[in-house]
C-alpha cells in the first residue's frame, strides 16, 4: 500500500519557527491543518508549540479532532452552507463569513444551543474569492451587531488563493483603515484582524508595520515550509515533513512512443510524446485517484511521463528499479491534499 510519511517532528518546528518570528510583530497564527484533513495527530503536535487555534474548511474535520480529544479553539475557514449551521456553531468556535443570511442563522442555531460564536467578517481586497465589498460592509455589521448569538469577533480578508492577488502594503493598509473606521464608527472591538494565509509571509517579513493585523492563518508554510505565491522555501523551515513512498509494480526497457491508432486517453487529452527510442518505463502503484501527480517528484534520478487513475509512468534515468522496490516522492501542497483523503494512502507517523 502507499503510504504518506509525517515528521512530525518537522512540522513541530515549523511551527514553533513561525510562532517566534511572528510574535515579534504581534501576529499570532491560525493553524491551517485542511492541507492534512484535520489531522488530529498533527493539530496536537502543532497545540505542542504554543499554537492555540487551529483552522480547517471542513466542519467534519472539527468533529473529528474533537472525538479524537483534540483540545482547541477551533475555526472554520470555509463560508457555512446554510444546511450546515447548525453543526457549524455545535463544533467551531470561529467561522469565516461574508453572507448576513448565513450569519443570522449562525446566530439563531447558537441561541438555540446557548451559546455566542465568534464570526469573523471577511472584505473582498482583489482576489475576488470570498468576502464583502467594502462599500458594504458598514450595512452587513448594523445587521449583525444586534444579532444575539454571535459576537463580532473579528475582519479578515484571504488573497492569493483564487486570484492570484499579492498581499501588498496598499491592501494590508486598507484592511487596518476599514478596521480603524468600524471600531470608530460603531464603538467596537474587533478582537481578530486576519490579515490572510502563508502568502503574507513576505509582507510581514518586509514591513514594520502591522496596523491593526493581529493574526495570520497559516497552513502551507507550517506543512510544507513554502510561501503560497512563489513556492518559495521560508528560511529555517523543513520542505520535506512528507514523503510519498509507492512501490514499482511494473519495470522494463520499452519504446517512449506509444503506437498504433492514436485517441484521446482516459482523461480526454491527446497526449504528445517525443521518440528518443528506447527507454526504462517503470510503473508505480499510485494514480490520479489518489494524487495530483502534477505535484510529486521523484527523489531517484526519474521523469515522470504521466499517469492514469491509478498508475504512475516513470522513465528512470541511468539507474536500474526493480519490481516490488519501493520509491521516495516530495510533494506539493496539491498533492498532500488528495493524499490526505485517500483511504488507500496509508498514514504513518514518524
Ligand atoms: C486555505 C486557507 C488558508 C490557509 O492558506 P495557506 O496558504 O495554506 O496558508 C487561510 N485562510 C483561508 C480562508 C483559507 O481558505
Amino acid at each position: 500500500m502507499s503510504r504518506l510519511e509525517i515528521n512530525i517532528n518537522k512540522i513541530k518546528h515549523n511551527a514553533r519557527t513561525l510562532k517566534k518570528e511572528f510574535a515579534k510583530k504581534g501576529i499570532t497564527i491560525a493553524a491551517v491543518i485542511k492541507g492534512v484533513a484535520g489531522s488530529p495527530e498533527i493539530a496536537n503536535a502543532i497545540l505542542e508549540c504554543g499554537i492555540n487555534t487551529i483552522a480547517v474548511s471542513r466542519v467534519q474535520d472539527i468533529k473529528k479532532m474533537k472525538e479524537f480529544g483534540v483540545k482547541a479553539e477551533f475555526l472554520l475557514t470555509r463560508l457555512s452552507m446554510h444546511s450546515e449551521v447548525a453543526d457549524v456553531v455545535k463544533y467551531a468556535d470561529i467561522s469565516l463569513n461574508s453572507e448576513i443570511s448565513t450569519i443570522k442563522l449562525l446566530s439563531e442555531h447558537s441561541l438555540k444551543q446557548n451559546k455566542r460564536h465568534k464570526v469573523v467578517l471577511m472584505l473582498e481586497l482583489g482576489d475576488l474569492r470570498e468576502g464583502i465589498l467594502p462599500e458594504d460592509i458598514d450595512t452587513i455589521i448594523e445587521q449583525a451587531i444586534p444579532l444575539k448569538g454571535i459576537e463580532l469577533y473579528g475582519i479578515g480578508v484571504n488573497l492569493v488563493c483564487f486570484g492570484g492577488i499579492e498581499p501588498s502594503e496598499k491592501n494590508m493598509t486598507e484592511l487596518s483603515q476599514i478596521v480603524d473606521h468600524i471600531q470608530e464608527k460603531y464603538h467596537v472591538k474587533i478582537k481578530m484582524v486576519s490579515g490572510g494565509n502563508s502568502a503574507n509571509y513576505k509582507w510581514l517579513s518586509q514591513t514594520d508595520n502591522t496596523g491593526n493585523i493581529n493574526n495570520l492563518r497559516i497552513g502551507e508554510a507550517i506543512l510544507l515550509g513554502r510561501e503560497p505565491m512563489h513556492k518559495n522555501r521560508i528560511p529555517d523551515l523543513y520542505i520535506d515533513a512528507f514523503t510519498l513512498i509507492c512501490e514499482v509494480i511494473e519495470s522494463k526497457l520499452k519504446p517512449s512512443l506509444p503506437y498504433g491508432n492514436k485517441c484521446q486517453n482516459t482523461f480526454g487529452d491527446k497526449p504528445e510524446f517525443t521518440n528518443i527510442g528506447a527507454i526504462n518505463r517503470v510503473i508505480v502503484g499510485i494514480g490520479e485517484q489518489d494524487v495530483d501527480t502534477k505535484a510529486i517528484k521523484p527523489r531517484v534520478k526519474a521523469d515522470i511521463i504521466g499517469a492514469s487513475s491509478d498508475h504512475l509512468i516513470l522513465h528512470a534515468k541511468g539507474i536500474n528499479i526493480e519490481v516490488g522496490s519501493e520509491i521516495q516522492f516530495d510533494i506539493k501542497y496539491p498533492a498532500l491534499l488528495r493524499l490526505s483523503t485517500s483511504p488507500y494512502v496509508k498514514k504513518v507517523f514518524i
